[in-house]
């Protein structure tokens, strides 16, 4: 199979046809309508065997993780996707490894209605490169440099849970994609219609891919503030406190990555707002505390100061 035929099975049918895709798969740029008064988002993510997932992980799970991690950039910015294109290094083409990929790519594109609309097929070290393009009325997408001393700071759905998926696969385990922790590593959900549903409402917003102390620091040093939260206020699973117990589940909560939960800030005007908007999500959402002027996030636990937990994930 070369890459013609690779990109005419695999890549070519089975996405989200829309209206606003000119020219799609098959020339040499891909051409797409932007509406009136819209600004274009455009975010991307790489994922490397090895070093994002094991090169062992179901290839259904591969594609839901590259094309999840970047619709999560897209909702953390409040933006909605529309299109995107996939860069692939595959060491080898296996028709039942890229079977497998491309059903799950059309699975996660078909269900946010995002078209796959070009991209590189090579071959090299397995890696996965989407770059994914949304859409925001003029002004209005959601940044990280927005948050305000005396705002709320909530996070939704619950965190943990993948980082205690990549301790385990530290470990050796495998991945058991009955287990809801391992699955939510595997096929993590995009908080899409949440991050949608935060424009006008939050003032700073950002995605937990590293992990909750780390991203959350960085949307607050992005506005020039500070925070503190007890982590009793964290939202833990019942699945994560239940494998985990309490002491690691928090631990987790705050140093683990790949929940793709959002995490952002709500003036205390718009917090009745927000509550009303989020009662009709799939995820909870949760006040884990709020913005101060003085810089860097401090964790509180029966009312103590603790020590700032460890980094989550860096890569160099
Ligand atoms: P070019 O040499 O002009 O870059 P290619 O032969 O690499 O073109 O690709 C042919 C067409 O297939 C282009 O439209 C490209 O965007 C698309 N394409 C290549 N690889 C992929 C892929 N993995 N997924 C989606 N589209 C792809
Ligand atoms: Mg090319």
């Amino acid at each position: 199979m070369d890459e013609i035929e690779i990109i005419r099975r695999y890549f070519s049918t089975g996405y989200p046809a829309r209206g606003d895709v000119v020219l799609g798969v098959g020339d040499d740029g891909a051409l797409t309508r932007l509406g009136d008064g819209e600004e274009l988002v455009t975010v991307t993510d790489t994922l490397v065997a090895g070093t994002h997932f094991p090169p062992e992980l179901a290839a259904e799970a591969v594609a839901h993780r590259a094309l999840a991690a970047n619709l999560s950039d897209l909702a953390a910015m409040g933006a909605a996707p529309r299109w995107f294109t996939l860069a692939l290094a595959l060491p080898v083409a296996e028709s039942a490894w890229l079977e497998a990929f491309a059903a799950g790519l059309r699975q996660l594109a078909g269900r946010f209605d995002t078209a796959l609309v070009g991209g590189d097929t090579v071959r090299g070290p397995l890696s996965v490169t989407i770059t994914a393009l949304g859409a925001v009325r003029a002004g209005q997408a959601i940044g990280r440099s927005g948050a305000a001393s005396g705002d709320g700071i909530f996070l939704t759905g619950s965190s943990g849970d993948a980082g205690w998926t990549w301790q385990a696969l530290a470990e050796g385990l495998e991945l058991d994609a009955d287990d809801p922790l391992h699955r939510r590593f595997m096929f993590p959900e995009p908080r899409v219609a949440e991050g949608i549903g935060l424009r006008g409402l939050a003032t700073a917003a950002i995605d937990v891919s590293d992990g909750l102390h780390v991203d959350l620091g960085r949307l607050l040093a992005a506005s020039g503030v500070g925070g503190e939260a007890n982590i009793e206020s964290l939202p833990l699973s019942a699945a994560l406190t239940a494998q985990a117990g309490e002491t690691r589940a928090r631990e987790l909560a705050l140093t683990g990555g790949d929940d793709y939960e959002l995490c952002f800030t709500v003036p205390a005007d718009n917090e009745a707002p927000l509550l009303a908007v989020a009662a009709a999500w799939p995820c909870r959402v949760t006040r884990i505390g709020q913005v101060l002027s003085t810089p860097g996030m401090r964790w509180r636990q029966a009312g103590e100061l603790l020590a700032p937990p460890a980094a989550g994930f860096r890569h160099f």
